[in-house]
């Protein structure tokens, strides 16, 4: 496994970094497991979130006796100075940690939870004081808006993104990555398997393995799902690989849609999954992951045919950015009930 120098951090990091939102599903002594297989074998970067269930209390409780043997990410949901000071310092507790290495503002997708952080009396002045008090070290942003995220980080505030890199989402190769490249800022990907719906593990971690990133974040909760993930970064990817990965995300990166969640949906179709899965599933067939997701969406997949307010102009086309052709593709996906 690779490992670079991150950013402007002093820290060389592991290309695979453990991605803890999932740990919350399993037992304890499990996650604490997989946590210590996945240090023992040389990861040193851990990617939580305040907001992922107990996770934060599990890395706490399983890994902080080890605590220099890892890079400790985390993020705060709050927008405002006061609530996420506090969650700052919870999450400290928590992490059973004197001191986080990497505090992000979590899921900044609108231009106004940028605007709301950034202002006199935002969550990032918290960041800036927890820094100055020595409980975090550095500061960096995560979201969905891989444009606007290359915008916001010109103004030099981060000193890190959390972005998507995946064979079905390839986006933040336009504009971010190289941004940050040009800044010197740590490059973490997310969601190599786009939530499961891209598989092989080994193709889908191939994929963001051979891109200019430092990190990959892939959320694991067993040890032979930490071995798996080791196995698919063994050798480096030679070039001719490279292309074929390279042109299979241009493939299914075809739908366009960013995952940003902008198109809440009155009868609950999930649209960036079934956007994003329906490409997949054209190129690949359907996938367990796919599969579970088509049984649990059937409802409302098939509701939005009839839905009276859509027929003339579909209320999520409407708030799209990238004006994708949803109520189509959503209308496409019922055909596989058929
Ligand atoms: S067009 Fe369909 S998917 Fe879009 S908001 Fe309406 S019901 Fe939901
Ligand atoms: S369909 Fe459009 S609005 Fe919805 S998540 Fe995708 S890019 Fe965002």
């Amino acid at each position: 496994m690779r490992y670079t120098l991150f950013g402007q951090t002093g820290h060389r990091v592991s290309a695979l970094g453990f991605g803890a939102m999932n740990l919350p599903d399993v037992p304890l002594t499990q996650a604490g497991d997989a946590l210590n297989y996945a240090l023992d074998q040389g990861i040193n970067y851990v990617d939580t979130a305040a907001a992922y269930r107990n996770s934060e209390e599990i890395i706490g409780e399983t890994i902080s006796h080890r605590r220099s043997d890892y890079f400790l990410a985390t993020k705060t949901k709050y927008r405002d100075y006061e609530t996420a000071k506090q969650d700052i310092d919870n999450s400290l507790k928590r992490l059973k940690t004197d001191v986080i290495d990497l505090l992000q503002i979590h899921y900044v997708n609108m231009v106004s939870d940028y605007q709301a952080a950034m202002a006199e009396q935002g969550a990032y002045k918290a960041a800036l004081e927890a820094k100055a008090a020595g409980k975090i070290r550095f500061i960096g942003i995560t979201g969905h808006r891989p444009d606007l995220l290359a915008k916001w980080i010109g103004k030099g505030s981060f000193d890190q993104v959390l972005f998507h890199l995946n064979l079905a989402q390839p986006f933040a190769l336009q504009e971010l990555i190289p941004k940050l490249t040009e800044m010197g800022m740590g490059k973490v990907a997310m969601k190599p398997l786009s939530g499961g719906f891209i598989q092989p593990v080994e193709k889908a971690i191939r994929y963001p393995y051979s891109q200019d990133v430092h990190v990959i974040i892939s959320g694991m909760v067993s040890v032979e799902q930490v071995k798996e993930n080791l196995a698919a970064m063994e050798l480096e990817v030679a070039d001719a690989e490279r292309q074929e990965l390279e042109q299979l995300a241009l493939d299914l990166g075809a739908h366009n849609c960013r995952r940003c969640n902008y198109c809440s949906c009155p009868v609950d179709v999930k649209i960036p999954d079934v956007m994003i899965s329906s490409r997949i599933r054209d190129v690949f067939g359907l996938l367990p992951k796919g599969n579970q997701f088509y049984e649990k969406q059937q409802h409302s997949i098939l509701s939005c045919a009839d839905y009276e307010p859509c027929k003339e102009t579909p209320l999520c086309e409407q708030k799209c950015p990238y004006h994708l052709p949803m109520r189509k593709t959503v209308m496409e996906a019922a055909s596989y009930y058929r």
